[in-house]
C-alpha cells in the first residue's frame, strides 16, 4: 500500500495549514512512514488527525502535535536532545533527522523493544533508547540543546531545568490529569528560566518519581 498521498495530505491540512513554518520539520513529517509505528490494523488510520492506541494504554501522538513540539525546540542540526516517552518511536524518528542525536527514554519495556525494531528497520543509527524513569532524565549525556516529553505531568520535573544547557529548550505538557497546556521553557543561564505557554493539550500521564505515582486514574 502506497501511502504517500495520505502523507502528504496530512502535512498539508493538518501540519503547514495549522500554521506550523518550520520548512525542516514539515519536510521530514513528508518522508517518515507513520503507518509503521502502529499495528496493521490501524495503518489505514496513521495519517488521520488523531493519536492512535499502541498498546499498554499508550498513544502514538496526533501528527500536528508531533510537529508543533518540534518546531518549538527550533532545531539547528547539531544539537543532542532528549526524548521522555518513545512510544511508538515515531517522534524519535522525526527527531532523528533533525538533530546529531536523539537520547529517548520509554519505561514500558515492550514499547521500547517494538520502537528500537522499527527504527531499526529504517536505518535510524543516531537514536539511543534507555528502558527506565525518564522523570530523572539523562545525567551521563547532560547537558541537553532540547528536552521534549510526550507524556503530561503536574509540574516541570526538576531534573530536566538541571540537564538543560544554556540557550536549550524544554517542550513538554504540564497540568492536571485530564487536560493539559503545551509548554516551553528556555534555559536563559544563571539559574534563569523564560517560561511560554503554548497550548492546550491532552496527553497520557507521565509517570515516576517527579511526575505522576501511577495511572491508577488512566
Ligand atoms: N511520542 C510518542 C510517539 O510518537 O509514539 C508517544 C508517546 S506516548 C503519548 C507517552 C509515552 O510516555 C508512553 O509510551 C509512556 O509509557 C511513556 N512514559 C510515561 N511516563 C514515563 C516515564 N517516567 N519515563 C519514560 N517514559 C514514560
Amino acid at each position: 500500500m502506497d501511502y504517500s498521498v495520505a502523507r502528504r495530505r496530512m502535512v498539508e491540512q493538518q501540519i503547514v495549514e495549522r500554521g506550523v513554518t518550520d520548512k525542516r520539520v514539515i519536510d521530514v513529517m513528508n518522508t517518515i512512514p507513520r503507518h509503521l509505528f502502529v499495528e496493521a490494523g490501524l495503518q489505514g488510520h496513521a495519517y488521520g488527525d488523531a493519536s492512535l492506541p499502541i498498546g499498554e494504554k499508550q498513544t502514538i501522538s496526533q501528527p500536528y502535535m508531533v510537529a508543533s513540539m518540534t518546531a518549538a525546540l527550533e532545531l539547528q542540526g547539531d544539537e543532542r536532545i532528549l526524548e521522555i516517552g518513545t512510544g511508538s518511536g515515531y517522534q524519535t524518528a522525526v527527531l532523528s533527522k533533525l538533530v546529531r542525536r536523539v537520547y529517548s527514554i520509554e519505561r514500558i519495556a515492550s514499547l521500547a523493544a517494538r520502537a528500537r525494531k522499527v527504527l531499526d528497520k529504517l536505518q535510524v543509527s543516531n537514536v539511543n533508547i534507555k528502558i527506565g524513569d525518564g522523570t530523572i532524565g539523562w545525567c551521563d549525556q547532560s547537558p541537553f540543546a532540547g528536552i521534549l516529553v510526550a507524556a503530561g505531568s503536574p509540574d516541570v520535573p526538576t531534573k530536566y531545568l538541571d540537564q538543560l544547557d544554556v540557550g536549550g529548550k524544554l517542550v513538554m505538557p504540564v497540568g492536571g490529569q485530564d487536560k493539559q497546556t503545551l509548554i516551553r521553557v528556555t534555559c536563559l543561564g544563571d539559574g534563569r528560566f523564560e517560561r511560554e505557554q503554548l497550548m492546550g493539550c491532552r496527553f497520557v500521564p507521565l509517570i515516576g518519581e517527579q511526575g505522576w505515582k501511577s495511572d491508577s486514574f488512566a
